[in-house]
């Protein structure tokens, strides 16, 4: 048989995948597993996006739509990003995708040519690497310390340039640290990368989940120069709780647009046309701002407990401001021992702690945070305090 090609070779397995794997065997058997893996919110799409998606089979809207997407959605989403962000968009210049992650895959096949170093900012979301490596590019990464709260500095970004730099992938809000970087910080490093005229990914997929009233800014508007060169990412999974209804998008200037839809047309076509019409509703009604302001305050509550919670379990993290996940350090107990074995990994914490006390935790290695776990408390109050009191448990317990 012949060799499947580098391409898939190069793309790492996930480690996350074989923990939530055994944690979903554990549901399965019986056994009450707490779960801080979840990657999206634990709230159902809100009933007026249903009602509308239901709507949309009663209209019959089940036919192909243009490859990017209706013009309502596209006109919808131009116009988000004028009220939300301040960005200048023609609809033509929006593809929408089947949720962000194609959206992002889209936009490094458009940019990245063979051995380009694309700067990816560690600890990451863990897709990023994947992406570049299947467009033929080189991942460079820049470690965030703690310290700084898990952001990279001016500094870091000038060191990390090269002539062979195409582009770097911003996340702001971070995942998986919950970082989020203030309007100076981003203008600060806006100046750099708009002198070495390279392109930016910027995934704002979690723009809606901001806390202490830090103002989100879109780095596409720092500029004239870094609107043209900044491929703006994002969509509504997170936002108004539809990750399963696959819609995310890339905003960016026109002739990068075109050649996206052209091969979005020749690679999936239009994405989900249900879907399309029940988003320009989540999009336009009033409803989606109050469903806002009561998710983000059910987050914002589970993270000062969940903050609260490991410092008093004396678990050294780093305080979250965005999205729903904090990342706690495990690297105090490699080497001690649990159930006989030795940890040596975040990833033999994990296992561990699933094993002794039924929590399961994303160990971070495959996110460029080796000493790590991340915890997602899109999950309720009660699982959040027992969870990290099984974990401070488990933890006193090593030996
Ligand atoms: N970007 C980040 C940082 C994410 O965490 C996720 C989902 O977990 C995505 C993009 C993908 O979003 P979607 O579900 O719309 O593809």
């Amino acid at each position: 048989m012949k060799d499947i090609a580098l391409r898939v070779q190069r793309v790492s397995p996930s480690l996350t995948l074989e923990i939530t794997a055994k944690a979903k065997k554990m549901k399965e058997d019986g056994i009450a597993v707490v779960s801080f893996g979840a990657g999206e919110p634990d709230f159902n799409t809100p009933d007026y996006i249903l009602r509308a998606g239901k709507e949309a089979l009663d209209k019959g809207v089940t036919k192909y739509t243009p490859a990017s997407g209706t013009i309502a959605i596209r006109k919808e989403i131009a116009k988000k990003l004028k009220y939300d962000n301040g960005l200048d968009y023609d609809f033509s210049q929006i593809v929408v995708s089947n949720g962000a992650k194609h959206a992002l895959y889209n936009a490094c096949m458009a940019i990245i040519n063979k051995g380009d170093e694309v700067i990816i900012p560690a600890p990451y979301w863990l897709t990023y690497p994947e992406l570049v490596k299947l467009a033929d590019g080189v991942p460079v990464y820049i470690d965030a310390d703690a310290k700084e709260g898990f952001k990279i500095t001016p500094q870091q970004l000038k060191k990390a340039i090269t002539k062979k730099t195409k582009a770097i992938i911003f996340n702001n809000p971070s995942n998986p640290t919950g970082a989020v970087y203030t309007k100076d910080e981003i203008i600060q490093l806006a100046k750099i990368i708009e002198d070495a005229d390279i392109y930016v990914i910027s995934d704002e997929i979690y723009e809606k989940l901001t806390y202490d009233d830090i103002e989100y800014y879109s780095i596409a508007s720092y500029s004239k120069k870094l609107y043209e060169n900044t491929i703006v990412v994002n969509g509504v999974s997170k936002s108004y709780s539809m990750t399963g209804w696959r819609i995310g998008y890339t905003a960016c200037n026109a002739t990068l647009a075109k050649a996206i839809a052209s091969m979005q047309s020749h690679v999936t076509s239009n994405p989900n046309s249900i879907a399309q019409y029940a988003t320009v509703v989540a999009l336009e009604s009033d409803e989606g701002e109050k469903f806002l302001r009561d998710m983000k305050k059910t987050f914002d509550e589970r993270r000062k407990l969940i903050s609260s919670l490991l410092s008093n379990a004396q678990i050294k993290y780093v305080y979250p401001q965005g999205a729903f996940y904090v990342m706690a350090s495990v690297q105090e107990t490699f080497g001690k021992t649990a159930n006989g074995k030795v940890i040596k990994s975040a990833s033999d914490f994990a296992s561990a702690l699933l094993e002794s006390k039924a929590v399961a935790t994303i160990p971070c290695e495959s996110f460029g945070a080796s000493g790590y776990v991340r915890l997602s408390y899109a999950i309720s109050n009660d699982d959040i305090t027992s969870g990290i009191q099984k974990m401070e448990q488990f933890i006193k317990e090593l030996k």
